[in-house]
């Protein structure tokens, strides 16, 4: 008997925004730089991280009910301006992308 198993669960993270449990890769990682909330596309930066949807409105939300300093332990405001850029500038193409 050499029975492996393979039920390791695929990662899940929570939604700061929305709230919903995702699967982590379809989550955008940020982390902090300074008092800068910066996207981690590739999951690689060091530090804390907190996952939304890459979503406007998920970004909105987490913005609204202070998120992001909770979930980085720190006292806010932080700065999202990159950001929600970066995050409006690719649902943007994903929208071209459907058309
Ligand atoms: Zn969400």
């Amino acid at each position: 008997m050499s029975g492996r198993t393979h039920t390791r669960a695929c990662p899940e993270r929570t939604c700061l925004g929305c709230r919903e449990r995702a699967a982590k890769s379809d989550l955008l990682r940020i982390v902090l730089s300074g008092e800068q909330c910066v996207p981690d596309h590739r999951g690689t930066l060091p530090g804390r991280g907190a996952y939304v949807h890459p979503a406007p409105v998920c970004l909105d939300s987490a913005i609204r009910r202070r998120a992001f300093p909770r979930a980085f332990r720190v006292k806010g405001p932080l700065d999202t301006a990159a950001l929600r850029r970066d995050i409006e500038d690719s649902s943007r193409s994903a929208a071209e992308d459907g058309g």
